[in-house]
């Protein structure tokens, strides 16, 4: 298949011909088809098979595709990775992939300053991407709000599992709306990775690769 086939908006297909990629890799292949339906996804992938896209593509058409108005204090579409690096990544994906939408991104990092993190959240964002402690820390000041939250994805499920984030995690969605669309991807599924998508995923596809 080509990226044509997926119904994506015109703007990400622009992008995505810009960036030179031409064909989906075998995680794009299953992954978009199923998140554009809407359903919440359990994707076994490891990084480096082509997950960032497979997840934004679809994320950022949801997105363009109902306009609305980012809450204050809040974001329509929530990222949630287990470390620095890959937070800082995914952002920079997102922002290129979504480069012709003009929607509004921002990312939210531990061991930096909180300040210019709750200055940046107090608008709205339309993307958010975040490690899921400071995330919790600025929930807890009330300086973000989840309530609004339509689109989450929980990245590298199995490292934030390894590094102790799962309870923070299982605080942050448990301020969100059930009618939220839920994606968890992760590189191996061992029993609590299993035991953890039930707790987040509502009838969810699974796709391997
Ligand atoms: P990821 O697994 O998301 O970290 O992606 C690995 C690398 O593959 C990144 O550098 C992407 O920019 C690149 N990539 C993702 N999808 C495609 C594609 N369909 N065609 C070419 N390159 C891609």
């Amino acid at each position: 298949p080509q990226f044509t086939e997926f119904g994506l908006a015109e703007p990400l297909l622009k992008a995505l011909a810009e960036e030179g990629y031409q064909t989906p890799t075998p995680i794009q292949e299953q992954a978009i088809p199923l998140i554009m339906q809407g359903r919440d996804l359990l994707g076994i992938a490891q990084t480096g098979t082509g997950k960032t896209a497979a997840f934004a593509l679809p994320m950022l058409h949801h997105l363009a595709s109902r306009p609305a108005q980012a809450p204050r204090g809040g974001c329509r579409a929530l990222i949630l990775s287990p470390t620095r690096e890959l937070a800082t990544q995914i952002a920079d994906n997102v922002r290129s992939y979504g480069r012709h939408l003009g929607l509004s991104s921002t990312v939210i990092l531990g061991g930096v300053g909180a300040r210019p993190q709750v200055q940046a959240l107090a608008r709205g964002v339309d993307v958010l991407v975040a490690t899921p402690g400071r995330l919790l820390d600025h929930v807890q000041t009330g300086a973000a709000r989840l309530q609004a939250v339509e689109f989450l994805v929980l990245d590298e499920a199995d490292q934030m599992l390894d590094r102790g984030f799962w309870p923070a995690v299982r605080k942050l969605a448990a301020m969100m709306s059930w009618k939220r669309q839920t994606l968890l991807f992760s590189a191996t599924m061992p029993t609590d990775i299993v035991k953890i998508a039930k707790q987040v995923l509502k009838d969810p596809a699974q796709v391997s690769v």
